[in-house]
């Protein structure tokens, strides 16, 4: 019952369902060189970034509300919609095989 192993995890909001959840537990979008993409540096391009359960409910959520764009200040077209769909497609193939 050590204090020590309950290490407190920073929170992030997703954008998906807008509930807070450990940081370790979202996606991190960010936008870099033109593009979204996911990223695992904690050393942020400019400090924009945008974060998603790793579930397709809250990645489909936020593609058809647009609240990615939103939440990195997008304004011209961005393969986000693009992106997310892969994505959606790839976590699909991953619940299928495992349940
Ligand atoms: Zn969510």
């Amino acid at each position: 019952m050590s204090k020590e192993k309950l290490r407190i995890e920073p929170q992030r909001t997703c954008l998906g369902c807008h509930s807070s959840a450990n940081k370790s537990d979202l996606f991190r979008l960010q936008w870099v060189d033109g593009e979204v993409g996911f990223t695992s540096s904690q050393k942020g391009v400019d400090g924009r970034s945008a974060y998603l359960h790793k579930n397709s409910v809250c990645m489909q959520r936020a593609r058809d509300t647009g609240i990615i764009e939103k939440g990195l200040r997008l304004t011209s077209a961005s393969n986000t919609e693009n992106f997310l769909t892969k994505q959606i497609e790839n976590l699909e193939v991953i619940a299928t095989k495992v349940g």
